[in-house]
């Protein structure tokens, strides 16, 4: 029997995350009941609001309960004012990547026709995959000898992590193909300098050379991130250890058109949380300013991801379908503040709606 019904958890977060997770929210409701698809929410209302009134951040019960769930709609976490004792911001996104093992996050960067853009490119259309759970992050959580004179940081990278990268990456890059892309994935590395990235080119190459249907290349990161601003349309499929892929995806969300339009999906084999690349942005939240567009595909991602797992061909049309709504709307307005027009939220929330296929 082909699953349907899917159980959605959805954490709305600080700032401008509950105004788009409500837009997004509004759009699902028409383009689900058009596919046949019905989305049980729970709501969980963890983030820096929610400590600051409770004194406390999300539990690992709370982890576990929510990753019973189909998938995570995530909105935005954070507030600079609100810390933990140890200075850092409140994060539950983070302890959800650890719990769940989510070691790939999936960027896409997209150039919309009508999204004004810095860069010359007629067509940009990749996706940028950042490691989450070790490279340069590897050390978080090392102990160390606080020192004012010198600190370290710890790059580490193990092969079996590698190989599902990589294999998730060449998956991608087939899935793509099919949709038109050229079917191609790029590692960028430092394999000239660095140890670390000598054994990650290696495994690159191995699982490169099990998926010849699919083209490859390989840039040194600093080259690489370059190409991302002179020749954004040689990339289709981008992947690199954690803080690169990190910089990187922002340049990518950059030359097309900001994070107002830069979707995202943290994933597991098994499990996924999507959520768009901003942050809760303080300074326009409560004003209905918000664009709510990288919320929007974030769920379009979500609905592709879900098909995926349960082998489902409803959710990939509602996917695309979003998708094609929100093109329609980036073409011809109404046109969010950040990307220079004037509409707020629910003007653009609407015209989505009123692009979906009826
Ligand atoms: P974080 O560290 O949590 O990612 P940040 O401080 O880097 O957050 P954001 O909260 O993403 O950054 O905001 C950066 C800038 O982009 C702010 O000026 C914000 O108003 C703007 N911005 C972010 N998201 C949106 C959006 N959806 N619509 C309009 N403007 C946005």
């Amino acid at each position: 029997m082909i699953k349907t019904n899917f159980s959605i958890a959805v954490m709305p977060g600080d700032g401008i995350g509950p105004e788009v997770i409500h837009a997004t929210l509004e759009v699902l409701q028409p383009l689900c009941s058009r596919f046949d698809i019905t989305f049980d929410y729970r709501n969980y209302d963890f983030g820096a609001a929610f400590y600051r009134r409770t004194g406390r951040t999300i539990s690992v019960a709370e982890m576990d309960e929510i990753g019973r769930y189909d998938a995570v709609l995530f909105g935005a976490m954070g507030l600079p004012d609100v810390r933990k004792p140890d200075g850092t911001e409140v994060g539950p996104q983070v302890d959800m990547r650890a719990h769940f093992g989510l070691f790939a996050s999936l960027r896409p960067a997209r150039l919309y026709p009508g999204v004004p853009t810095r860069v010359k490119a007629d067509a940009i259309d990749m996706l940028v995959i950042r490691e989450t759970t070790e490279g340069m992050f590897a050390g978080i959580n090392d102990v160390v000898q606080p020192s004012d004179e010198s600190m370290s940081d710890r790059m580490t990278i193990t092969r079996s992590n590698s190989v599902r990268l990589f294999e998730l990456a060449f998956r991608q890059a087939r899935q793509r193909k099919a949709r038109g892309t050229p079917g191609h994935v790029t590692l960028l590395h430092k394999s000239n300098a660095l140890r670390s990235q000598v054994l990650l080119e290696r495994v690159f190459d191995e699982v490169a050379a099990r998926h010849r249907d699919i083209g490859s290349a390989k840039f040194y990161i600093d080259a690489g991130a370059m190409y991302f601003v002179t020749n954004p349309e040689r990339y289709d499929v981008v992947v690199a250890e954690n803080i690169f892929g990190d910089i990187v995806s922002e340049v990518g969300a950059g030359v097309v058109g900001g994070l107002g339009v830069a979707p995202s999906g943290d994933v597991s084999e098994s499990r996924g949380v999507f959520q768009p690349s901003h942050g809760s942005a303080p300074d326009i939240a409560g004003q209905g300013l918000a664009n709510p567009i990288a919320t929007m595909l974030s769920a379009a991602m979500m609905l592709e991801w879900l098909a995926s797992q349960h082998q489902q061909a409803q959710c990939v049309s509602a996917a695309r379908a979003l998708e094609a709504a929100v093109t329609k709307v980036l073409r011809e307005g109404p046109r969010p503040r950040d990307l220079g027009g004037s509409a707020n939220t629910a003007e653009v929330t609407r015209a989505v709606i009123a692009a979906l296929p009826t």
